[in-house]
């Protein structure tokens, strides 16, 4: 194993014991699934994603591992196209509270959930409180808690040095992803088959884009874009995708630090 080893399913029992004894007290799980990405991207897309974020938290932050990411994840609204697997959700609620129980008992002082997948992150809200509740005595769980509505600054600040909209960075599988594909696994874009899906400006809104995910969710994707692509994909980089990543890392290890702090002070004051 290299030293700088940190996703658990390549360490054995006691490098991963080794390392949370030495400190690595953090454990980050991303939630992702295994749903259509549209004609060019591959169905693992959102599970790749889930890796690369991981990773790059758990390096930046210095004192974490990464959890074998979960998936699959709630993709009922992708079913009708092929190669979409789904979790009902009480499955996944179930999993994924089993799942954290399990890190739970190997040492673990702080669990981080992230999602990779839209699709899974109001569930995940929702359970949060019940896994915490769970877990109390062990350890803290915290979640980087996506905002739908708007983007960070920096991301907004990428889209607009690419001359790309709201839309055409879309929410699934447009320039955004695409782009952050091209830079982790190129072996797996199909630029030549990446078009443009549903990229209308009034769909992605910040006023209406709550209600074109639930739509989205009641009426299934394909009807809503029938490539299944949710933005336009024609003009996605590489460059462009590794900004997007480290952005979002950046931005998530800020989250985690507050949220850990937060949590600790917490303690000290009620013991
Ligand atoms: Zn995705």
């Amino acid at each position: 194993m290299a030293n700088d080893e940190v996703l658990m399913e390549r360490m054995s029992w006691r490098e991963i014991e080794e390392a949370i004894a030495g400190g690595k007290t953090t454990v980050i799980l991303a939630v992702a699934s295994i749903e259509q990405h549209g004609p060019h991207l591959p169905t693992g897309t959102d599970t790749y994603l889930g890796y690369a974020l991981a990773e790059g938290i758990a390096h930046e932050l210095g004192n974490a591992l990464v959890a074998p990411v979960m998936r699959p994840g709630l993709s009922e609204h992708h079913l009708d196209f092929p190669g979409t697997v789904t979790l009902t959700q009480g499955t996944f609620m179930k999993v994924l509270e089993e799942y954290c129980i399990s890190l739970a008992g190997h040492g673990f002082k702080d669990i981080v959930l992230i999602s990779s997948h839209g699709g899974n992150s109001d569930t995940m809200v929702a359970l949060l409180p019940r896994i915490a509740k769970a877990l109390k005595d062990r350890c803290q769980v915290h979640m980087v808690i996506p905002n739908i509505r708007e983007q960070p600054a920096e991301i907004e600040e990428i889209y607009r040095e690419y001359g790309i909209s709201r839309a055409q960075a879309g929410v699934h599988s447009g320039f955004a992803e695409t782009s952050m594909m091209l830079a982790l696994h190129p072996e797996l874009v199909d630029m030549d088959k990446a078009e443009e899906g549903r990229a209308d400006e009034a769909f992605y809104h910040p006023d209406r884009i709550k209600y074109s995910q639930i739509e989205s969710f009641v009426y299934g994707v394909r009807s809503q874009s029938p490539n299944g692509i949710l933005g336009d994909a024609r003009s996605a980089r590489p460059e462009a995708g590794r900004r997007l990543l480290d952005a979002r890392i950046k931005q998530a290890v800020e989250e985690i630090r507050k949220m850990i702090s937060v949590a600790q002070e917490e303690m000290k004051g009620t013991s």
